[in-house]
């Protein structure tokens, strides 16, 4: 089994590194992608981890870019590991400026009447403190009844606790991937809120090598759709479970929801033959 697309406590899974190793292990899992958002130290931690349990690793970050004004995730995956240095200094530009966002999201969420602090939300968010952690914060100290309303009231791009934060712009993104040598995807589509086929001409021109076909929140003829456009558009394909752990109990490792995601044994193996940097 192989799974692109996994979270750790690095960011907003709940599961270490470590976990998730002996999670993959206990899963059959031959190749697993750490997908981490801004940040590589749950791949880092992982690595020699996932050596020994002879599990291949696969060096990945999921980035939350802007493109036409909507939040976009773009996924980055590093077959081969060097000359990511550059790189991880531009991720630290973006770990950044999440901590600034991080600090006027409290204000403005205080503005509204909540009594949270950033101690409060970095105590659930380790290294990585994001919308997640507060919408955990929020209903531990009962501002809501679950994650969901804790979006749809105060964290969504549409609710009144929203606040901005610079993410760097789609085409900025697939650039500085490739730029390390990396492999740039289009994360979960469906989420997209435009028409797909309609912006892939502008998403290829701007360097996308692929996009994440296969995915937990896919239905199987979507996932035949996103595979059609790929070959259509000459781009390669991905996938994974976008695992979480226990803040997305449904969705499991290798498998998706109930099973239903099956990425082909020899994706990377397509992505190492189909790549042109
Ligand atoms: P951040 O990177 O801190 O801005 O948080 C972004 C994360 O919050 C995304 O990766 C999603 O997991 C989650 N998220 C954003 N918007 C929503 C929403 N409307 N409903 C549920 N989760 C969301
Ligand atoms: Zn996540
Ligand atoms: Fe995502
Ligand atoms: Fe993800």
């Amino acid at each position: 089994m192989i799974d692109l697309h996994s979270h750790t406590t690095a960011s907003d899974g709940t599961y270490s590194p470590a976990q998730l190793v002996d999670e993959a292990g206990r899963t059959g899992i031959r190749i697993l992608g750490i997908t981490d958002h801004d940040t590589f130290s749950g791949y880092d931690q992982a690595l020699a981890l996932a050596r020994r349990a002879g599990l291949e690793l696969v060096c990945g970050i999921e980035l939350s870019t802007k493109l036409h004004g909507h939040s976009v995730h773009l996924l980055g995956y590093f077959l081969g590991t060097d000359g990511l240095g550059d790189f991880r200094n531009w991720i630290g530009d973006l770990q950044a400026s999440r901590r600034d966002r991080n600090v006027r999201l409290v204000a403005r969420l205080r503005e509204l009447g909540l009594d949270i602090t950033m101690e409060e939300a970095e105590a659930r968010g380790g290294g990585m403190t994001g919308r997640p952690h507060f919408a955990q914060l929020l209903l531990e100290k009962g501002y809501v009844s679950n994650m969901q309303q804790a979006f749809d009231d105060y964290l969504d791009e549409s609710a009144k606790g929203y606040v901005t934060r610079r993410e760097p712009q789609f085409a900025e993104a697939v650039q500085h991937i490739r730029d390390a040598g990396g492999i740039g995807s289009l994360a979960h589509p469906i989420r997209l809120r435009e028409d797909l086929a309609a912006i892939l001409p502008e998403l290829r021109a701007a360097g996308l090598n692929a996009i994440e076909a296969y995915h937990s929140d896919h239905s199987p003829s979507q996932t035949a759709l996103y595979l059609e456009l790929a070959a259509q558009h000459g781009l390669l394909v991905t996938g994974g479970s976008d695992f979480h752990g226990a803040v997305k109990p449904e969705i499991r490792l290798g498998t998706g929801r109930d099973g239903n995601l099956r990425v082909p044994e020899d994706l990377v193996d397509r992505l190492r033959a189909g790549y042109n940097a």
